[in-house]
């Protein structure tokens, strides 16, 4: 029976969203094949069992303290490992940081096709056409691959994830792997303060732009963004005026993020920041100039100086919120 791995991802002990959308893609390629859910730098069955009421067939905790801090090289080692034992004929990781880093190493190392950053999928099995953005998200590109593995990337929050079912069984399995020769070892994480919604899984952002002209504004789009359970995020602009912290840049060179709700303040719409975010599914501008070009993407738009429009919005929330 062939297989597809589904490699699921870690974050603050918890299973990343994205993780499921690996095996929803997993099962739309193949719905005959077996989904093996591959969960690195835990021993935890939760993890496992998670992703089996995902709709994985089994799951493979793969083990070693090393992991618990990911990095392209430790990742690539002990996935290589489980890869050569399972043979799989496809491998889904998500588009995330440590997914982009990890995935293209392994297709060297396979001698694989390997396609990023999909987001959807026509078709099934050998016949499986991805699609994908290309020319930062002008175009969209079908493609396939036809080597005996392979690889896809996938863009967080553009699968829709299988409904959970939590009387679904499979083996859980724990495989201590051996990682030899690593040229780095991550000694601390020291983590930045962030509001704790990862950007590129956030349902709602409010993003600021170099017009919002000072760090002080920022505040006040953080009011807006946790009066809407959302976050904040940022153009170049912004970041490169010492607004808010590059973490925070969504664009070409930054996140690219799909939220449900995604209001751009103060922000020009260059297509490089397009890139980021014109996937989000609604998208609110507030601009002062009625000729910018975020106006020819955004679903509404509010012609008007932020300083006005914002402090409104979050008094309206409020009283809505009472
Ligand atoms: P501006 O273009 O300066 O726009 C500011 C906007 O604020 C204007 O439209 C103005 O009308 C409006 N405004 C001003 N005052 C007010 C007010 N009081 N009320 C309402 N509106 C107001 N950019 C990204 O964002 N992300 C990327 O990943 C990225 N990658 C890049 C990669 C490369 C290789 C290059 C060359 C550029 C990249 N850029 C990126 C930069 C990009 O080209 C733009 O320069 C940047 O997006 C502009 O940011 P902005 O819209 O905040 O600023």
């Amino acid at each position: 029976m062939s297989k597809i791995i589904a490699v699921a991802e870690l974050r603050d002990n918890g299973l990343r969203n994205v993780s499921f959308e690996t095996i929803s893609l997993a099962k739309q390629w193949d719905d005959e094949s077996e989904v093996v859910a591959v969960v690195l730098g835990t021993a935890d069955s939760k993890h496992g069992q998670a992703m089996i009421h995902a709709g994985a067939d089994r799951a493979i905790l793969v083990s070693n303290e090393q992991l618990h801090t990911p990095t392209a090289e430790n990742f690539t080692q002990a996935l290589m490992q489980v890869i050569n034992e399972e043979q799989p004929t496809g491998i889904v990781f998500g588009h995330t940081s440590i997914g982009k880093d990890v995935a293209p190493r392994i297709a060297g190392r396979l001698n694989a096709a390997l396609l990023s950053d999909v987001v959807s999928i026509e078709g099934q099995k050998q016949d499986a056409v991805f699609t994908r953005p290309i020319y930062a998200g002008k175009a969209f590109e079908k493609t396939q691959g036809k080597t005996e593995t392979v690889l896809v990337t996938v863009r967080p929050n553009n699968i829709e994830v299988l409904q959970t079912d939590s009387s679904r069984q499979g083996d859980i399995t724990v495989k201590e792997v051996e990682l030899v020769d690593l040229k780095t070892v991550v000694k601390e994480v020291v983590r930045k303060v962030s509001s704790g919604i990862d950007l590129s899984e956030a349902k709602v952002i409010v993003s600021g732009g170099r017009g919002i002209k000072s760090a002080d504004t920022f505040e006040m789009l953080r009011e807006l963004a946790e009066l809407l359970g959302g976050t904040v995020g940022a153009s170049r602009g912004a970041c490169d005026a010492g607004y808010c912290d590059y973490a925070l840049q969504i664009g070409q060179t930054g996140k690219v993020v799909t939220p449900d709700l995604y209001i751009a303040c103060g922000i020009s719409g260059a297509i490089q920041h397009v890139a980021g975010m014109s996937n989000s599914k609604i998208i609110v501008a507030i601009n002062k100039d009625p000729e910018a070009n975020i106006f020819s993407i955004a679903d509404y738009g509010i012609v008007g100086d932020l300083f006005e429009v914002i402090p409104l919005l979050i008094e309206e929330l409020k009283q809505s919120l009472k």
